[in-house]
């Protein structure tokens, strides 16, 4: 049977009386080769404990399916579940989860499903909230790689180098775990209904050591934050009048000039290593 063609999708959908959400970001994967190619980055044997986020109809998941050892699927919108559940009968390995996956606990669900063994995320992920969902997915360390469909803009974002208009927040909150390392670039015309941006697949293999030491992760990523709060501005005024760090612009320039950092830097042209230092530094005096 057909599962993934546009003429498959259009016609499941229409069997529920259902239309894309647009709202819920569902651009639905329609091209084969793409499904292949998430499938072996993801490098998945029957031992594989697996959480897709966003199954929608579960092209991917039946992909999944057939090669991890369990899958567990987690889905937000309660309409698709009927069509989802169809296209997933033939298969045992699979559990899916109607909930919001910025709501989940993640701890409990990779308990509950996978006892204590590690887990890989694969997803095309809804673009409405792919930095909050990675940003979360980072912070597990239960979770060993990750392979997924973001913007291509957010892509280049997350493997830039320091110094390039692409490199930001996320570059190094995602460089301090994980190596981000780019599977493919994908067309709009790979989905139904085509979204406006190109996308692309990426795989993030999650370090087992942070590549700095830092002695206060808070303050290290407050620093982030701060430091890109307000990106037309230099690091010491952004830095020094953020919030969360309690600091001010002189105390940032005395910091910066103990590293022999110009004080006219700009967020974006620092690297983590400069990142660590700094904050190290503003940890030791506090
Ligand atoms: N996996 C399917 C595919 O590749 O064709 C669908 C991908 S579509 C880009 C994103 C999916 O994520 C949709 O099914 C959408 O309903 C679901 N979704 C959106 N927001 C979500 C959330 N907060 N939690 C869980 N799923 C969500």
């Amino acid at each position: 049977m057909d599962f993934s063609s546009k003429k498959a999708v259009r016609n499941q959908l229409a069997g529920e009386g259902l239309r894309p959400k647009k709202g819920l970001g569902q651009n639905f994967l329609t091209d084969e080769s793409v499904l292949s190619d998430i499938v072996s980055a993801a490098e998945l044997d029957a031992d594989s404990c697996v959480l897709e986020i966003g199954p929608g109809m579960g092209v991917l998941t039946r992909e999944l399916a057939k090669t991890a050892g369990k899958v567990v699927a987690v889905e937000i919108d309660t309409t698709i579940l009927p069509v989802l559940s169809k296209n997933l009968a033939e298969f045992d390995n699979v559990s899916v989860i109607n909930q919001d996956i910025l709501k989940v606990d993640l701890d409990a669900l990779f308990t509950e499903h996978f006892g204590d063994r590690p887990v890989k995320v694969i997803a095309n992920l809804p673009y409405y909230i792919t930095t909050p969902i990675i940003m979360k997915l980072l912070e597990h360390s239960r979770i060993a790689s990750i392979v997924v469909m973001i913007q291509r803009e957010v892509a280049r974002r997350l493997s830039a180098k320091a110094g390039s208009k692409d490199f930001g927040a996320i570059t190094l909150a995602v460089d301090y775990r994980a190596v981000a390392e780019p599977v493919r670039d994908v067309p709009p015309e790979a989905f139904m209904p085509a979204p406006k941006v190109w996308s692309s697949v990426i795989r993030l293999v999650r370090r087992e050591a942070p590549p700095v030491t830092v002695l206060n992760e808070k303050h290290f990523f407050d620093l982030i934050k701060g430091a890109f709060s307000q990106r037309r501005k230099t690091f010491v005024n952004s830095v020094g009048s953020y919030p969360a760090l309690n600091t001010n612009k002189e105390e940032v320039k005395a910091i910066l000039e103990t590293l022999n950092i110009s004080e006219t830097v700009r967020g974006e042209a620092l690297d983590i290593e400069a990142y660590a230092n700094i904050s190290n530094e503003m940890v030791k005096g506090m």
